[in-house]
């Protein structure tokens, strides 16, 4: 399995970090090993100064495809959570500096977060829900899926023109405002609306 993430999706994040919004789907990727196992904290790296959050809606695949449209890219999933793409923003901005690939700065062990999936049902509009993180009891980030630059279903398109997706990838979609650097003994919680669906320690 991978996973597939969405860098600048949101317009407010993008800002916020001094990036264009771009005109297509930013994609980069995280291999297996990004994933934290549930229950488990998360260690702080010793590679890094600068540790950020990024609180995000994660969509699981759960039917292989290639060349898939934007029309037909609902039928290729029906799960979703909320993660966190764990940055370390300090070899980021290096990376970005010098035109380097992010990989050592977004896809090392553990950089991904994933909470329980639930089901989508008719009564959850994708294209306008909110999600949430919480660092130590307090709201940090607020998203809402409908300020997405580009809405799940193109990412799908767009993603699986270059990579077969599979039964079990995850895709996190991106970002909005408010990302921040996290502390040894913190404690993060993410929600979609009202419920809660992740939580991690940084130890
Ligand atoms: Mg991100």
């Amino acid at each position: 399995m991978k996973i597939i993430c969405i860098g600048r999706n949101y317009a407010d994040h993008a800002k916020e970090l001094n990036n264009e919004v771009p005109a297509e789907p930013v994609i980069f990727m995280k291999p297996k090993n990004a994933l934290l196992l549930p229950q488990k904290p998360l260690y702080y790296p010793d590679f890094t100064d600068d540790l950020q959050y990024e609180c995000e809606l994660v969509i699981k695949i759960n039917k292989n495809g290639k060349y898939i449209q934007e029309r037909f890219a609902h039928k290729y999933y029906n799960e979703i959570s909320v993660g966190i793409d764990f940055t370390a923003r300090d070899l980021q901005q290096q990376q970005k500096q010098k035109g380097l690939p992010w990989e050592i700065a977004k896809s090392f062990d553990a950089s991904a977060v994933v909470g329980s999936f639930i089901t989508l049902t008719p009564d959850i509009d994708l294209s306008n829900l909110n999600f949430s993180l919480k660092l130590n009891g307090n709201m940090v980030q607020q998203g809402n899926t409908s300020h997405m630059l580009f809405n799940v279903n193109r990412i799908i398109e767009y993603a699986s023109r270059f990579f077969t997706l599979n039964i079990g990838d995850l895709i996190f979609t991106g970002t909005p405002a408010g990302v921040g650097s996290v502390n040894v003994y913190d404690k993060l919680e993410g929600y979609i609306e009202d419920k809660k669906l992740m939580e991690v320690d940084i130890r």
